[in-house]
C-alpha cells in the first residue's frame, strides 16, 4: 500500500464536477486576470476574509510574493533588518533579501518549533523593522508575547500563515494578529489552488490599499499609476477553485485534528516525540512532524515500504548555502537539533485511518 504525504489527487477528486464547473463559469466570462473588477477574485477576497474575521484580502499570484508585497507595503527595504525564524520555508527568509533588506535568525522554540519569543529581544538592533512569525506546521506562535515586544520596541509584525490556514489563537484566526498576513495557496496547502496562488490579510485599510497598488503596477484604476509595483495578481481561475474549496476547509481541518489524534493513540508507546499543541490554540495540522533519533534509517524504512514520510526540513535557514557565510558563527542549537531528528508522517483529511495504522504499524515493525 503505497502512501503519499498529503493525498491531493483525492481531493479534487472529491470536488471535480464543482471546480470543472467554476472554472467554466470563468471561461465563459473571460475573467482570466486578477484585476479590480474580476468577479471571482473579488467575491474570493470577500469570503476569506470575512473567514478569518479581518477586514481585507488582497490576492496574489503566490505565498512569496504575499511575502514580499508585505514587506514592500510596511516599506522594509536597504538597510533594515528582519526577524525570521530559523525553522521555515525559504521564502520566509528570501522574501526579506528580495527587498534588499537581511533576515536576522532567531531560533526555535523546543516544544512548539515557532519562533523562541525569549530570544527575540537580543536580535533586535536599531536597525531593525519587523518580525515574521511562522505558524509553523499549522501551529500557532506565541502572539501575545510576540505583539508585546513589537508594541514595545515599535516593530512592525508580519504573520507566515502559509502552512495555518484557520488555524486559532486565543479564539481569533490566524492572520488577524498582525499588520499584515500572508497566506499561499499552494496545491498541499491546508486551502489550495490548482497552481500558485496567495494573498495579503489586514486589517489596515492603508497597508491593504498599499499592498493592492503593489500587486497591479501601482495602479489605482486603469492607468493611473501611484506607485511602481509589479504583476502579482490572483487570477479568476484560481479564485473560482478557491471559492468552491473554502467552504470545506473548517471539515478538512477537523478531519486533520482526529487523524492527527488517531497518531497520537497509536505511537504513544514508541518512543517517537509527538507533536505539542500550544494553550489556547488549534493545531492545523498542515503536517503531522515527530521526532526520531535514528530518524534517517526511520526516514529510509518508510520510504522503502512505500510510505512517503517527509524531512521538513533538512537544515536551519541561516546554514543553506546563500546564508551560511553570513551566519556560520550565530548558533541555533534548538534548530539544529529539529533537524537531525524531524519526520513528517502522511497525514491530510484523505488519508484513510487504515493508512495511519499502516503506518503505525510499520513504525512498531522498524522498532522491534
Ligand atoms: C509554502 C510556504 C510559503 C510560500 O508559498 P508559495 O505559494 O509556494 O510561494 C511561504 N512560507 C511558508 C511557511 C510556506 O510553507
Amino acid at each position: 500500500m503505497a502512501i503519499p504525504i498529503a493525498n491531493v489527487g483525492r481531493q479534487n477528486a472529491a470536488l471535480k464536477e464543482e471546480i470543472a464547473d467554476a472554472i467554466s463559469s470563468v471561461i465563459e466570462q473571460s475573467a482570466f486576470i486578477g484585476t479590480a473588477h474580476n468577479p471571482f477574485v473579488q467575491q474570493f477576497e470577500r469570503q476569506f476574509a470575512a473567514y478569518l474575521g479581518a477586514q481585507h484580502c488582497v490576492g496574489c499570484a503566490n505565498g512569496t510574493d504575499a511575502l514580499e508585497i508585505a514587506l514592500l507595503a510596511l516599506g522594509v527595504g536597504r538597510g533594515d533588518e528582519v526577524i525570521v525564524p530559523a525553522i521555515s520555508w525559504i521564502s520566509s527568509a528570501e522574501a526579506v533579501n528580495t527587498v534588499g533588506a537581511k533576515p536576522v535568525f532567531v531560533d526555535i522554540d523546543a516544544r512548539y518549533y515557532t519562533i523562541d519569543e525569549s530570544k527575540i529581544d537580543e536580535a533586535i538592533t536599531p536597525h531593525t523593522k519587523a518580525i515574521i512569525v511562522v505558524h509553523l506546521f499549522g501551529q500557532s506562535a506565541n502572539m501575545q508575547l510576540i505583539r508585546q515586544i513589537a508594541e514595545a520596541r515599535k516593530l512592525f509584525v508580519i504573520e507566515d500563515c502559509a502552512q495555518a490556514h484557520g488555524a486559532v489563537y486565543g479564539g481569533a484566526k490566524l492572520g488577524t494578529l498582525s499588520d499584515i498576513a500572508t497566506f499561499s495557496f499552494f496545491p498541499s496547502k491546508n486551502l489550495g489552488g490548482m497552481g500558485d496562488a496567495g494573498c495579503m490579510v489586514s486589517n489596515n485599510n492603508d497597508l491593504a490599499e498599499r499592498c493592492r497598488l503593489l500587486t497591479n503596477h501601482g495602479q489605482k484604476e486603469k492607468n493611473n499609476h501611484r506607485m511602481l509595483g509589479r504583476n502579482s495578481r490572483l487570477d479568476g481561475i484560481q479564485a473560482a477553485i478557491l471559492q468552491v474549496k473554502l467552504p470545506y476547509l473548517d471539515n478538512w481541518n477537523s478531519l486533520r485534528q482526529k487523524k492527527a489524534q488517531l497518531y497520537y493513540s497509536l505511537l504513544a508507546n514508541t518512543g517517537l516525540i509527538l507533536p505539542e499543541i500550544r494553550p489556547e490554540s488549534q493545531h492545523v495540522f498542515h503536517l503531522f512532524v515527530v521526532r526520531a533519533e535514528n530518524r534517517d534509517q526511520l526516514f529510509h524504512y518508510l520510504r522503502n515500504n512505500e510510505i512517503e514520510a517527509a524531512i521538513h526540513y533538512h537544515q536551519p535557514l541561516p546554514m543553506l548555502e546563500p546564508y551560511h557565510a553570513e551566519y556560520q558563527s550565530y548558533v541555533y542549537p534548538t534548530a539544529i537539533s529539529q533537524c537531525a531528528a524531524n519526520l513528517s508522517l502522511p497525514l491530510c483529511p484523505f488519508t484513510d485511518d487504515a493508512e495511519i495504522e499502516h503506518v503505525c504499524n510499520t513504525i512498531m515493525k522498524f522498532i522491534d
